[in-house]
């Protein structure tokens, strides 16, 4: 059953080692089917060389597995509550990538600090607050999960605008319209994360690009006026 979704997660979820955002197992995709009320996700803790599409697990909405064999990625829950709040996301994901997460464990949002950021963020990325210990131990995965929504509601955020957060202490979690899309914005963060913190080096009081910079990097590519590319 879902032999094409299998398929599907398990090319995106080959493509976090293959890009350089992932060591040993240290992340994972999934992608939801809202028809059939189901998400693939990666078997949790697997290495990426062994794993076949047969590994990837499927659950339904409420996270128990309806196909499968292996347990499902240890993060299962926190997909699941960014599905729930945004309709219009077809995938998540999440890595350690070296430094998307340095800024991550800062605490601090990671500004837009030129156009290659503008381009895929119409904003900074926000890192969220840390949990609280209660929420850690009541209910980890899906208090990050709660975590995540609560800042884009805070903020007033669009996800599809910032398809991307830096959860604080912990890491980067990226979606999109589908899988493609959310690990490309992960290999995106990952990039804006190493310049930003590279540029900070060379210049500690760098300040975020202007709106009108940021507004115009965005709109050509996003939206029902874009030029970028072949249309
Ligand atoms: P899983 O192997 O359970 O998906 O865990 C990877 C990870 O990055 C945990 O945060």
């Amino acid at each position: 059953m879902f032999e094409k979704l299998k398929q599907e997660v398990w090319q995106a979820n080959q493509r976090l080692p293959e890009s350089g955002l992932v060591i040993l197992t240290w992340g994972n995709v999934s992608v939801i089917d809202r028809k059939a009320g189901v998400i693939a996700i990666k078997p949790s803790g697997m290495p990426y060389e062994s794993m076949t599409p047969e590994d990837i697990v499927i659950c339904n909405l409420e996270g128990d597995v309806v196909d499968g064999s292996r347990r499902p990625s240890s993060d299962l829950l926190t997909h699941l509550e960014l599905y729930k709040a945004w309709p219009d996301i077809g995938a998540v994901v999440h890595t350690h990538s070296t430094f998307a997460t340095m800024q991550a464990q800062t605490g601090e949002d990671l500004e837009p600090l030129g156009t290659t950021h503008a381009d895929t963020f119409h904003g900074a990325v926000p890192c969220s607050r840390e949990l609280t210990g209660e929420e850690i131990r009541r209910a980890y995965e899906r208090e990050t999960g709660h975590v995540i929504v609560q800042t884009f509601q805070e903020r007033d955020l669009d996800p599809m605008a910032v398809p991307g957060i830096l959860v604080s202490r912990h890491g980067p979690f990226t979606w999109g319209a589908d899988a493609a899309h959310a690990v490309e914005n992960a290999v995106i963060l990952e990039q804006c994360a190493r310049m930003a913190i590279m540029d900070r080096l060379l210049r500690p009081d760098l300040g975020p690009v202007s709106q009108a910079l940021l507004d115009e990097h965005y709109y050509r590519k996003h939206g029902v006026h874009a030029t970028y590319g072949q249309g």
